[in-house]
């Protein structure tokens, strides 16, 4: 098995890859004025096993088309979505989020929860743009300051990890100069961060270790997710994810 591989193994399984909640994806989704003549046509990018894209279909009358690269991902979601009866309102697509089969202006409502930042976040919205019709609604979820003065180990930590972390003021600022208006904003709490993703993450780790034997890679993803915890921990007053949305200029 790759590095990468037990990586995924770790977030097999898993109802949420990263942190956020049904909570978060419903006020989220408060911003989102959808058409009024015709359902809505959402892609889900970086959708993982689809946490929130099951959301998303549930409580709206949405098409949804959702992109993950990975496919052990998709495989899981694809199950919940059989299992929920929604294959007319679900379909997933494997791609990467930079070359997606999609048409121009084909959605309504671009929606990624935890996962713009493997591209980063400018170069997403640039490229996500085009696919949005005009008046359509972006909704991405992206790491960010919740302060301005930060005790130096963290912000250390991501500017190593992360570098385009900022402030929201930044990140909105961006999302103005590339075609879009805020019309909305707010910051995941610690319970979408340790009730979701930390707390179930941890009780998976004794199982996780076992079926890999103990290996030193799967030993090492264990840590440096133990290391992730108690620096969230520690620092969580000072970032989060911070929930944009924002309507394509017409
Ligand atoms: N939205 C889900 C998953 C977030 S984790 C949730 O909030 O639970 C980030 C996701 O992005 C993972 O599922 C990962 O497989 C996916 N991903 C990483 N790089 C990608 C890429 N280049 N293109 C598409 N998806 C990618």
């Amino acid at each position: 098995m790759t590095e990468f591989e037990y990586i995924i193994d770790l977030h097999r399984n898993s109802e949420r890859q990263g942190p956020g909640s049904e909570a978060d994806t419903l006020k989220a989704l408060s911003f989102v004025t959808p058409p009024k003549d015709r359902p809505m046509v959402i892609a889900d990018i970086g959708c993982g096993s689809g946490g929130q894209t099951l959301t998303l279909a549930k409580h709206t009358d949405g098409i949804i088309k959702a992109v993950d690269l990975f496919p052990e991902f998709l495989e899981e979601l694809d199950e919940k979505v059989k299992a929920e009866g929604l294959e007319n309102r679900i379909k997933t697509v494997q791609a990467s989020m930079t070359t997606m089969p999609f048409a121009k202006e084909e959605f309504d409502l671009i929606w990624s929860e935890g996962a713009i930042y493997n591209i980063g976040f400018e170069k997403g919205i640039r490229q996500w743009h085009k696919l949005l019709k005009p008046g359509g609604f972006l909704a991405v979820s992206e790491i960010t300051w919740i302060t301005e003065n930060r005790p130096k180990a963290i912000d250390d930590f991501w500017n190593t990890e992360y570098p385009e972390i900022s402030r929201a003021s930044k990140k909105i600022k961006q999302l103005e100069d590339n075609g879009y208006t805020l019309a909305g904003y707010f910051y995941l709490p610690p319970e979408s961060w340790n009730d979701s993703y930390y707390a179930p993450m941890e009780a998976r780790f004794d199982d996780y270790l076992e079926r890999n034997d103990h290996a030193e890679a799967a030993r090492e993803v264990v840590d440096e997710n133990r290391r992730e915890i108690a620096l969230y921990n520690e620092f969580k007053d000072f970032y989060s994810y911070g929930f944009y949305i924002a309507r394509k200029d017409g």
